[in-house]
């Protein structure tokens, strides 16, 4: 089974749960939806999981 990047919130630096909804930016910056993004123009939302299976980039090589 594929495994996520353990990756943490721009904002809150929280690590990033398979189910937290979140906003992924043109540069693939991942924030959770209630945080601030860094301001570039979000591209995708849902949650990290979801986000992963149509950006494969966030599953460990
Ligand atoms: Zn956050």
């Amino acid at each position: 089974m594929k495994k996520l990047l353990e990756i943490h919130c721009w904002d809150c630096r929280l690590r990033l749960e398979p189910d937290d909804v979140v906003n992924m930016d043109e540069i693939y910056t991942l924030t959770h939806d209630f945080c601030n993004s860094m301001g570039f123009e979000i591209e995708d939302t849902g949650t990290y999981e979801e986000i992963a299976k149509r950006h494969p980039y966030y599953y460990k090589k």
